[in-house]
């Protein structure tokens, strides 16, 4: 059973008379308004199937819409358009093409966990939230949002060598991102730390931040991790169809090149 919220109604589904009397009953403006239906013709009906399949979105089935997610959420107290519950329903329902009116705001969950300690089911929304932005993006409906290139180089520095340094990751963070390196903040907190920091703190960041340093005897884990990422990256891809598309590309391609 559907929850109509009047947030959730498009304007543009909303009808109303100026002037209307129904059986002698003056009905005019908003006592006539009527929502207008919609004929859904392109259901996903893998959509939950492909949300559960990826990190986060394991447990979605279990939600039974009670709002307590979107009445805890950080970002929903802001912009009342945020709405995790909504967008699970849309999830359960198939309801692709409705979920992709709000692709350019679910990204934008801040992972602060409020709907995940409020659920009384535990479908942990916030993972929820994870696995919709990866889905997305995916799919090739939203380009990669900074928070996922920042998860992204984060993740390579700490499997290639063990450990983090700053500075590169933040170099890193900045060019895959086209950020300039020589903005206000940037350059503000450099001076702090310069002004602050002890010497031998300084001298070792510093040498850290040339010399890359990794974890001693490291390449095993290096070489495990790697592998899991690409055995779990692959899963992901053939879970949203996306190998097979890729597989198909490639026929169509050999196909037209051999004939
Ligand atoms: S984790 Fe995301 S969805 Fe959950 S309350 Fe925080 S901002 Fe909202
Ligand atoms: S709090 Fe949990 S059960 Fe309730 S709507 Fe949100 S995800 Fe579903």
């Amino acid at each position: 059973m559907p929850i109509h919220e009047q947030s959730l109604i498009r304007p543009e589904d909303l009808r109303t008379h100026d002037q209307l009397v129904v059986d002698g009953v003056d009905v005019s403006g908003h006592w006539s308004t009527f929502i207008h239906s919609r004929v859904v013709s392109d259901y996903n009906e893998e959509l939950q199937e492909q949300i559960a399949s990826l990190p986060g979105g394991e447990h979605i089935h279990r939600c039974w819409q009670c709002g307590s997610c979107t009445n805890a959420c950080t970002v929903n107290a802001i912009n009342p358009d945020f709405n995790p519950r909504f967008w699970i329903y849309l999830v359960r329902m198939g309801l692709e093409s409705e979920l992709l009116r709000d692709k350019e705001i679910i990204w934008q969950c801040v992972s602060c966990n409020k709907c995940t300690y409020v659920c009384p089911r535990d479908v942990f929304p916030e993972g929820v939230m994870k696995a919709l932005s990866h889905w997305l993006e995916l799919k090739g409906h939203t380009r990669k949002s900074p928070a996922m290139v920042f998860d992204e180089v984060f993740t390579e520095q700490v499997i290639q060598r063990g450990r983090i340094e700053e500075g590169r990751l933040i170099r890193r963070f900045f060019a895959r991102t086209g950020q300039a390196l020589g903005q206000d903040w940037l350059v503000e907190m450099a001076r702090r730390l310069l002004r602050h920091l002890p010497l031998g703190l300084l001298t070792r960041m510093g040498l850290a931040s040339l010399r890359a340093p990794r974890t001693r005897g490291w390449s095993g884990a290096r070489d495990a991790l790697n592998e899991y990422v690409q055995e779990q990256s692959a899963a992901h891809r053939r879970a949203l169809g996306l190998s097979e598309l890729i597989e198909t590309a490639r026929q169509d391609a050999s196909g037209a090149s051999g004939g």
